[in-house]
């Protein structure tokens, strides 16, 4: 059984569709980061006017950076998420998906307008796509692509949604936050351990790096923005792709952030922008290490807490409580109510 290195200090550098974030994800503070207050553009330094695809050369990282120790997967952040949940509901989420399930679009529209704005940002990098493939357009296919007919969300609707939000989420990335700033990365696959992440946008902004993810939520009431903006504060993904960015980039990851585009009520984009310090990566890696090396030897219980909670389910209950609660998690049985991943599409 591989063990977590005990200290760091000398060794290891590092759409969801929720309407209505629990108020209970939010601390009243967040140890070791720097919270900034005022808009985020009134903390980016080095404004100038438009992004540039020449990187100028930044300061190297002066701490080692290596893979995770041999025997210890590098599980991203989707998987330790579903894992710090409920480890069963990881282990059934990776083999089962429900049978019978009301189809909403939430997911899709995320993954449609990150489409879009992929494209957009790797023709500001690079100019490396064809200039018929525009965000828009891009969006709209990959809408079109997962769409699942049905009668409550029509795709004439969420075509409008997506094209919207795509140029809006574009349009305030351009404004707010690429002047002074280099492209260094659109959609980055960085492969740790025997496991991937994407990095949605990496950004060069004088000599330190910042790595942006972009997030859509088709509707969140005002009331709920702080907590939610909070939660960018203590996120196991932002901490993950920062250690992440710095061992890939071989530079340091000064700033984290999402952008979040909210499509209703009223259409807009808030940023938190979460500055990184090394001894919140130390932290934030040694958490990392104990968790994968628990979920590499398969440690495995219910966490009966987390079978109700609407706030963990995109607001419904566990999609495998029947599998648990009438079945008793007997999964011999569970092909009435579930059907194997590798069927998915079929
Ligand atoms: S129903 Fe409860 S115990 Fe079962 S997988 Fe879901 S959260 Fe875990």
């Amino acid at each position: 059984m591989w063990s977590p290195t005990p200290g760091l200090s000398g060794g290891l550098p590092w759409l969801r569709g929720s309407t209505s974030p629990s108020a209970e994800d939010a601390p009243a503070g967040a140890s070791g980061i720097n919270v900034p207050s005022g808009p985020p553009t009134s903390m980016l330094p080095g404004e100038t006017d438009k992004p540039s695809s020449s990187a100028a050369p930044v300061e190297p990282l002066t701490t080692s950076l290596s893979d995770p120790p041999a025997g210890c997967p590098s599980y991203p952040p989707t998987e330790v998420q579903r894992w710090l949940i409920c480890p069963v509901f990881n282990d059934y989420s990776a083999k089962w998906e429900p049978r019978v399930e009301a189809w909403t679009p939430h997911r899709l529209l995320g993954m449609a307008i990150h489409a879009g704005v992929a494209v957009h940002l790797r023709n500001l990098m690079d100019g490396s796509v064809s200039p018929a493939t525009g965000p828009i357009a891009s969006a709209i296919a990959s809408l079109r692509e997962g769409y699942v007919q049905q009668e409550t969300w029509g795709l004439t609707g969420l075509e409008a949604l997506v094209t919207k939000g795509t140029k809006r989420l574009t349009d305030s990335i351009d404004e707010k936050l690429l002047p002074g700033a280099t492209i260094l990365g659109v959609e980055t696959s960085i492969e740790a351990g025997g496991r991937h992440r994407i990095l949605d946008c990496t950004l060069q902004r004088g000599d330190t790096l910042e790595v942006w993810d972009w997030k859509a939520s088709l509707r969140l009431d005002d009331r709920y923005l702080p907590d939610r903006l909070l939660e960018a504060h203590h996120s196991w993904q932002l901490l993950d792709y920062a250690w992440h960015g710095q061992a890939h980039f071989q530079r340091v990851v000064h700033r984290v952030g999402q952008g979040l585009l909210i499509l209703g009520p009223k259409l807009k984009v808030e940023y938190s922008p979460v500055t990184v310090t090394k001894e919140r990566l130390d932290q934030w890696r040694l958490d990392a290490e104990t968790i994968w090396a628990m979920m590499g030897d398969g440690f495995m219980w219910h966490n009966w807490k987390a079978c109700s909670d609407k706030h963990l389910h995109y607001g419904q209950r566990c999609p495998f409580y029947e599998g648990c609660h009438d079945l008793y998690g007997d999964e011999s049985q569970f092909p009435g109510l579930y059907r194997p991943m590798k069927e998915k599409g079929a």
